[in-house]
């Protein structure tokens, strides 16, 4: 226990330490909900039973709890105050996501951080209430990460008003601190053709499929030309009704994504649109082009707070060296448009050793030991850096002073 980095003589790590303590004092309640939403997965905005288990969790446990904040069911919000008079000192959320992947269950392990966000919850909880540090904690639920953009929706609904920092842990086929999570757009292109006999009268059709078909073959050309950290991918969710009708109707599904927001708003969408308008020419048919659920930006990671969740890290055995724990280009969350707000930790937890998110690998690991080990072990890390910004200010402080810093040249929303 000597000093770090930091200079806080080992503070975090010891937080750690007893986070841990409390966390393994929950292990059944924490397991129990981890695995619980892992055998009922819900898509996207559909997380009744998951939000439902949070809530009871967080409210058993001396949560003020609200449901459906923000206009969105199956978001909730869990506040407790600690110190002081309410309202006194720092307000940190801590984000819980719970929302599953269609046709592949709990592939991104979100049991893992809804069950991880509540531990950090309630071991933060029981650490401040020792403490006597003024401060409120707050759990946000949020509901469809994956493409629904639940965070920017809170966010516009003010949910993250007051508030001076947020934090959550993702689970992984590793640990690390940080990950270069891309800005993405999301997009639809639909082309409307003319239906027609496919074999009595081919010649009086247009056919939107073979549009589809020519803006995948453009789009995949495309990235010959594109930056490295560019993704462009696609899929056909409309493609025609019956084999003897020429396809009137033909809807695809993008994400268009770089770690560079001008780049993905300019050249990027320009080129993809010029795809989609060049298929449409091609093939006679009609177009449009729409944004239909709101971009995620890029991940802002905060050096400050990464460094504190390294600290708990390497207390709870998951040793993160200096420099090493930053993972290279991910994909996207909408913790991106948080971390665009103000200061946010997205780190990662080793749940399934190896496996890479969005498999079946994934899925059926985000319930087995390592994963249950994610939990309390993400939990107390997020409680140690969470007591650590109640109860000593100066981090929080220097936490804000990088957001700022990195932040004044406009930032990277997408
Ligand atoms: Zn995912
Ligand atoms: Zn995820």
């Amino acid at each position: 226990m000597t000093g770090n980095a930091y200079g806080d003589g080992g503070a975090v790590r010891r937080l750690a330490a007893e986070a841990r303590a409390r966390t393994e004092e929950l292990r059944g309640e924490l397991l129990a909900l981890s695995h619980a939403i892992h055998a009922d997965p819900e898509p996207r905005f559909e997380e009744h039973a998951a939000a439902g288990r949070l809530r009871a969790l967080l409210g058993a446990h001396g949560f003020t709890v609200e449901a459906g904040i923000g206009g969105l069911d199956t978001a909730f919000r869990a506040t407790r105050d600690f110190g002081g008079e309410a309202g006194d000192g720092p307000t940190v959320a801590v984000f819980c996501e719970y929302d599953a992947l269609p046709g592949l269950g709990h592939g991104c392990g979100h049991n893992v951080i809804a069950a991880a966000g509540a531990g950090a919850a309630l071991a933060a909880a029981a650490l401040m209430a020792e403490r006597g540090s003024p401060g409120r904690l707050l759990v946000i639920g949020s509901p469809g990460e994956e493409g629904g953009g639940g965070k920017a929706r809170l966010i516009d609904a003010g949910a993250l008003d007051g508030v001076d920092a947020a934090v959550m842990a993702h689970a992984a086929g590793y640990d690390a601190v940080a990950r270069t999570n891309l800005g993405r757009l999301s997009l639809e292109a639909v082309f409307t053709g003319r239906a027609s006999h496919a074999s009595a009268a081919p010649e009086g059709g247009r056919n939107a499929l073979d549009a589809a078909t020519l803006l995948l073959v453009a789009i995949g050309l495309l990235r010959q030309q594109t930056t490295p950290d560019s993704r462009i991918h696609a899929r056909v969710a409309e493609g025609g009704q019956s084999i003897n009708i020429i396809p009137e109707r033909a809807r695809v599904e993008l994400f268009v994504r770089s770690l560079d927001s001008g780049y993905l708003r300019g050249r990027l969408l320009d080129a993809v649109r010029d795809c989609v308008r060049g298929a449409a020419i091609a093939t006679g048919t009609s177009y449009t082009f729409d944004e239909v659920a709101p971009a995620y930006d890029p991940v802002l990671a905060n050096p400050v707070l990464a460094d504190l969740a390294a600290e708990a890290f390497g207390a709870l055995g998951r040793p993160i060296p200096p420099g090493s724990g930053w993972a290279g280009p991910a994909g996207s969350t909408d913790m991106g448009n948080v971390s665009q707000l103000l200061p946010a930790l997205h780190p990662y937890v080793c749940a399934v050793p190896g496996a890479a998110l969005h498999t079946r690998e994934f899925a059926a690991g985000a319930a087995g030991k390592e994963a249950d080990a994610a939990v309390l072990d993400g939990g107390a890390m997020l409680a140690a850096v969470v007591t650590s910004l109640f109860t000593r200010p100066e981090s929080l402080e220097r936490a804000k002073a990088e957001f700022e810093s990195a932040t004044a040249g406009g930032g990277g929303r997408a």
